[in-house]
């Protein structure tokens, strides 16, 4: 028989699910549960994404005769790391290293897995039977707050974005315009949806080697799939680098300058305010940000990142260690950290101070 209860954790979706698809094959009985820590402060619009992921993914569950039931309270201790990591693109398994022996660089971590020929776990198809819910269990309908927001979360909001990105041929451009900083096309956006585990890069790999096929491969494709693993390098590097973190302190100085977007540089601070009014930031303006925060005004990495851990609609948790530590120079970064000239970075990236102009605040 076993437990019923199956916490989820960050893996909100049926596809490509290895556990949810053992257990349902397992149990005569099944409750899907998602803790939701009280004691986790959430930004508004990571919280309205996380919430939306949840009744989407309720809807889903409930289409096969399943249901989902939120807790409001922290995970048990067994099951912690459900709600920390989401899948990788390449399982332990597939590594042709050890998990615990790998490379603690980049660049020789990706050589390693290209020179294998590996390319992705392959994903598995979602359950086709859910057992019932337990006795008398009845899950409230989960409630999404009315909040503006650049993505909707959720399982089936995932999957017809990534859709129209391909459908759109937008991956043969993706190298040349992946540092843009306005719009939505210039990257692939999918990361809240990882981030939260509504989409499994095994699928967009998968997807993506099918796009290939279809119409050729080029460095577009390649790039992102690049990309992808720089996710699963930080995920590995995680698991073996357990330590400090930030904490959120809305009291703190540095905290009340990143939340009013005054940093006192006009290309940064307007990072801030697209932060703060959206919970998203492109990649090259979250280093901008970080270098800034760190090099600049010497605060210790772990301020900015409890700031973006709170904000990000992608907070991913070793994603973010992992970028604030290799911008610090600590842990994954060979050349001893990254400092960003930020006069240089405005010129190249808004040269016409386009993207300044529309996050600086309109006068009193
Ligand atoms: C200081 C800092 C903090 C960051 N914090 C997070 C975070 O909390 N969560 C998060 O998902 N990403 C984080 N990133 C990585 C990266 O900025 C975002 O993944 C990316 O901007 C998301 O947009 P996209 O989906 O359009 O990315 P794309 O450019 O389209 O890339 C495709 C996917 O590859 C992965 N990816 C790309 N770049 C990186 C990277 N540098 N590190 C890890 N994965 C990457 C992401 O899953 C992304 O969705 C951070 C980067 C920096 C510099």
């Amino acid at each position: 028989m076993g437990d019923p209860l199956l916490h989820l954790g960050r893996h909100l979706r049926l596809d490509d699910n290895p556990l949810l698809a053992s257990t349902a094959a397992a149990r005569e009985r099944l409750l899907p549960v998602f803790a939701l820590d009280p004691s986790i402060m959430r930004g508004p619009h990571q919280e309205a994404f996380l919430l939306a992921s949840l009744a989407d993914l309720q809807s889903s569950l409930r289409a096969r005769g399943s249901d989902l039931l939120l807790l409001h309270e922290p995970p048990p201790a067994d099951v912690r790391d459900r709600y920390t990591s989401p899948i990788r693109m390449i399982s332990d398994g597939d590594l042709p290293f050890d998990a615990s022996a790998m490379p603690r660089t980049y660049t020789p971590f990706r050589q390693r897995i290209e020179a294998a020929g590996v390319r992705f776990t392959a994903p598995i198809a979602a359950p086709d039977r859910l057992p019932p819910l337990p006795d008398g269990v009845v899950c409230p309908t989960i409630e999404v707050p009315d909040v503006t927001m650049i993505a909707t979360g959720g399982p089936s909001s995932a999957v017809r974005h990534w859709k129209q990105y391909r459908d759109r041929r937008l991956p043969d451009t993706y190298k040349e315009t992946r540092n843009e900083l306005l719009g939505c096309d210039y990257s692939s956006k999918l990361s809240p949806w990882l981030a939260w585990g509504c989409i499994s890069p095994r699928r967009i790999a998968h997807d993506l080697l099918l796009y290939e096929a279809e119409f050729g491969a080029n460095e577009g494709t390649y790039w992102l799939w690049f990309e992808l693993l720089w996710r699963d390098f930080f995920s590995l590097l995680a698991s073996h680098t357990r330590g400090d973190r930030g904490a959120v302190d809305p009291h703190d100085t540095s905290w009340q300058r990143l939340s009013t977007a005054r940093l006192g540089h006009p290309f940064v601070d307007a990072g801030l305010r697209e932060l703060n009014a959206t919970g998203f930031l492109g990649n090259r303006m979250r280093q901008i940000v970080a270098s800034y925060c760190i090099h600049e005004l010497d605060w210790p990495w772990t301020v900015g990142e409890a700031y973006f851990a709170h904000h990000l609609i992608d907070y991913d948790p070793a994603s973010n260690v992992g970028n604030w530590r290799y911008i610090a120079g600590q842990g994954a970064d060979p050349r001893g950290g990254r400092r960003f000239n930020i006069d240089k970075q405005r010129e190249m990236y808004d040269a016409n101070h386009a993207y300044t102009q529309f996050w600086t605040d309109p006068p009193q």
